[in-house]
């Protein structure tokens, strides 16, 4: 309606009057505006629907106004929209239950932050005090957050602004096969290889001065390059063998979106800490949090934790997180998530690779795959710089965007991370965009 299309451009010039834009810089800025969701589509302000591959920033894992979740944040605000995180409530404690039960081993404290980063800042902050030691292990091409300690940690260049050189964060080399900084030529020689690497670091800082080794199960914006075997397993070993806490940082893997609950189950594996965010509730009131083993908790038994926040465990979030992980227990949103990774991603962006030379690797699990786009296979020349763009990938997001997707793209790779109860139909859909589009990057290819 014109009402409609009115209040959209009005949106849009509030925004570029007033609104302050994250990682940006402000001028440069177009943002799309948005009027409605419902599952896995969004419509913009002219009234164009989008299939949102992205899940926004990869959070909206049930998609977008999920009923029981409505529903749920309805019901709290009706009965209690807040209380201080002192006091006991049915919402936070439901949560906490469920989440319990979900983690692995005996993770079974929950400390509610408002969102990913301050969960990581959190989690170390309890490893360092459990510890007395100060140092943090992180990985390169990593995301952990954007507050002053989690960009420290993180190991993508927008660390580097943000680097204060005091932050006790060291940095190592994943386990990464496709672009192995190891020179390894198969999984098991990588795994072997990054561990002996990683060992290496532990001794060489001074095992008895590291504190946390924080690492992404799988890492997400960093390219969703999925661990070879025994390297998840291998991290747990030694951060045990050197008495470190293993905080496995599960804010986008975690929630079904690899097709487990956790990306750790993969593996079998049980992280002293597990941090979480956006699936938790899929965003639809910020929340975050810490899950911890009893021996961290032991440690704050006694005495006081220092830290905390007014908005600990929000009963509006947390309400939010019960309907989330009851909506995706009834639909068997998880299992899906395997279904579709296994029966529809895997085999269909492994074929769309053998179309397009265009395609350096895919990758993933469950609904969280990343097509890595090359201009050379031999040499692995990405289609745009790390820590950049290019106009080979902004000419490929403009078509994926105005054939009706809304795509997640970082650097020189293109994401498939829809909702994890997206429809085949919708999959396939996306799939058939973007392998369409990619004929624009094949173009490209020297
Ligand atoms: N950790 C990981 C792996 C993430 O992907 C993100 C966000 O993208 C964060 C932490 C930070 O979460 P938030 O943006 O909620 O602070």
């Amino acid at each position: 309606t014109p009402e409609q299309l009115d209040a959209g451009r009005r949106a849009y010039e509030l925004d570029r009057a007033h609104v302050f834009h994250s990682w940006s810089a402000q001028e440069t800025l177009d943002p799309m505006t948005f009027v409605k969701a419902e599952g896995s589509h969004v419509w913009d302000a002219d009234g164009r629907r989008y299939l949102d591959f992205s899940s926004q920033l990869v959070n909206t894992n049930i998609g977008h106004q999920h009923p029981t979740v409505v529903n749920a944040i309805v019901k709290q605000a009706t009965e209690l929209c807040t209380i201080a995180p002192q006091h006991a409530n049915a919402a936070r404690s439901e949560a906490a239950r469920l989440i319990a039960e979900l983690t692995p081993g005996d993770l079974n404290r929950v400390f509610f932050t408002n969102g990913g980063a301050d969960a990581n800042e959190h989690a170390i902050r309890m490893a360092r005090l459990h510890t007395g030691r100060k140092k943090v292990l992180s990985a390169y091409r990593s995301y952990h957050g954007g507050t002053h300690l989690a960009i420290n940690a993180t190991g993508d260049p927008r660390r580097i602004p943000n680097d204060d050189g005091d932050s006790g964060v060291v940095h190592f080399f994943p386990a990464y096969p496709y672009r192995s900084y190891f020179h390894s030529d198969s999984p098991e020689q990588e795994t072997q290889r990054a561990l002996a690497h990683l060992e290496d670091m532990i001794v060489l800082e001074g095992a008895a001065n590291i504190a946390a080794l924080v690492l992404e199960s799988i890492p997400g914006t960093a390219g969703i390059y999925v661990p070879p075997p025994g390297y998840i397993e291998g991290v747990r070993e030694l951060t045990a063998k050197y008495g470190i806490v293993y905080i496995a940082d599960e804010v986008m893997a975690g929630f079904g979106r690899a097709g487990k609950w956790f990306a750790v189950d993969h593996w079998g594996v049980t992280p002293d800490i597990i941090t979480f965010a956006k699936g938790v509730n899929s965003g639809y009131v910020p929340l975050g949090g810490v899950a911890m083993s009893e021996t961290i908790y032991q440690t704050f038994a006694q005495r006081p934790y220092p830290g905390g926040l007014t908005y600990s465990g929000h009963p509006l979030a947390c309400a939010a997180a019960v309907g989330a992980i009851t909506a995706m227990r009834e639909e068997s949103m998880v299992e899906n998530a395997a279904r579709l990774g296994e029966e529809v991603f895997g085999p269909e962006l492994l074929a769309m690779a053998e179309r397009h030379p265009s395609i350096g690797e895919v990758r993933g699990a469950g609904c969280f795959w990343a097509i890595e786009l090359v201009k050379n296979r031999e040499t692995k020349e990405p289609m745009a710089a790390y820590g950049g763009s290019s106009p080979e990938m902004n000419e490929l997001i403009a078509a994926l965007k105005s054939a009706g997707m809304l795509p997640f793209a970082n650097f020189n790779r293109i994401h498939v991370v829809p909702p994890l109860n997206i429809s085949d139909d919708d999959a396939r859909r996306g799939l058939a965009i973007i392998d369409e589009a990619l004929h624009l990057a094949d173009a490209h290819v020297a």
